[in-house]
């Protein structure tokens, strides 16, 4: 049984959304911008601009929080 205590996922993301990953990237920054969806996730470093492809899994795996929606005022993201 998983304990989803400490297996904590994004629920759902956007197109355009920044996204913050549990492992920062090797130049630093630790946000992504989500630039393509579906069964393959497209995202961006902030810091290097470095493109990386995930598979949908893999990235809500990585994925720690989503920092800024794309298309939702900022208040809504401290909720949770
Ligand atoms: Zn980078």
């Amino acid at each position: 049984m998983i304990d989803i205590r400490m297996v904590v996922m994004i629920e759902n993301f956007n197109l355009g959304d920044t996204v913050k990953m549990k492992k920062p990237h090797p130049c630093g920054s630790s946000e992504w911008v989500i630039t393509r969806t579906g069964a393959d996730i497209k995202i961006k470093c902030l810091g290097c601009g470095r493109i990386v492809m995930l598979d949908r899994e893999l990235f809500l795996k990585r994925a720690a929080k989503i920092t800024v929606r794309a298309n939702k005022p900022k208040e809504e993201l401290n909720d949770k």
